[in-house]
């Protein structure tokens, strides 16, 4: 499996699926969830709305519709409450759930932004952390996806996913 931390636009991203930090409702909102909504177009929440919302921690499959992706998965983060309230767990569910998702659909590449990072205001160190050790081991014990993006919308988000890399990558 090849991992990349990218900084850019989640939404230019021509992977199989791109995946969206949504919210429980599933209806659109503001940051990435609002810049994919807008990028794939009202058919997008033509198709959120059969769902009838998702629990935090879990995801859903969509089509892509005008993304250049094939499919959006959409995850709800969990909101940070301080941290003992199963927020890591949630966090780690969230991007499992995306990868299962994904490989049960046959997507070869995948592209997750930050989730929870945003206006769910999880400390972005320990977030990072839990996202690239969660794809590496996922992807270490399960074949099929090829190529996992995290795509940061900011250099000092890059910055510390290539910081968690690289503390991941030297525990083995
Ligand atoms: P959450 O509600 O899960 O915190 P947000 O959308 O508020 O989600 O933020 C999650 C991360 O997504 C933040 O790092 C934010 O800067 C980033 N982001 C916003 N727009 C985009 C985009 N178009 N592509 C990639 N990342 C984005």
């Amino acid at each position: 499996m090849r991992f990349q931390i990218v900084q850019g636009d989640i939404t230019k991203m021509r992977t199989d699926a791109i995946v969206n930090a949504a919210n429980t409702s599933l209806l659109g909102g503001g940051g990435v969830d609002g810049a994919i909504h807008r990028a794939a177009g009202p058919e997008l929440l033509a198709e959120c709305r059969t769902f009838h919302g998702c629990e935090t921690g879990q995801a859903k499959i969509t089509k892509g519709y005008r993304l250049p992706a094939k499919y959006v998965i959409h995850t709800p983060g969990p909101v940070w409450h301080g941290g003992n309230n199963g927020e890591p767990e949630l966090l780690q569910s969230c991007y499992r759930s995306c990868l299962s998702l994904a490989a049960q659909n046959h997507c070869c590449s995948v592209a997750f932004p930050s989730i929870s990072t945003g206006v769910y205001r999880f400390p972005l160190k320990l977030a990072a952390e839990i996202a690239v050790k969660t794809i590496l081991d996922y992807c270490r014990d399960h074949k099929g996806i090829e190529e996992v993006f995290m795509v940061c919308f900011d250099s000092n988000t890059k910055a510390v996913y290539d910081e968690a890399f690289k503390k991941e990558t030297m525990a083995i």
